[in-house]
């Protein structure tokens, strides 16, 4: 009885409750898999944009050798604890220029 009932349950029951099962299932899954590849691609973009701001290979302490990157902070130089770098200072800067990138403490004692 149950074999000839099958097909029946099949076609009048399960298959209306499984039809719109999966595709909200599918869609669900659309919907997450979209969501993450925007997350990955926001975060991937703030951190390209916040190591963008790394000064150090602008600056003229920069040596551009990696055995000693940095003559003043070589732990830090190139890493994100470099992007507010007090000891920064532009290169190829003309001689006032330069006095104004130093610090505040350093320009009152040059001057
Ligand atoms: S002085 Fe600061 S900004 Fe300049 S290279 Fe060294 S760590 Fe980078």
């Amino acid at each position: 009885m149950p074999e000839l009932l099958r097909p029946l349950i099949e076609a009048f029951v399960l298959r209306p409750v499984t039809a719109p099962l999966s595709f909200v299932t599918i869609c669900a899954l659309i919907f997450l898999m979209l969501r993450s590849m925007w997350v990955s691609t926001h975060i991937g973009m703030k951190n390209v944009k916040r190591l963008h701001q790394i000064p150090c290979p602008n600056c003229r302490f920069f040596t551009d050798d990696f055995r000693l990157k940095c003559t003043i902070h070589p732990t830090y130089a190139l890493t994100e604890e470099a992007i507010n770098c007090y000891d920064f200072c532009a290169k190829n800067t003309t001689a006032r220029n330069r006095k104004l990138n130093f610090p505040v403490y350093q320009r009152a004692e040059s001057s």
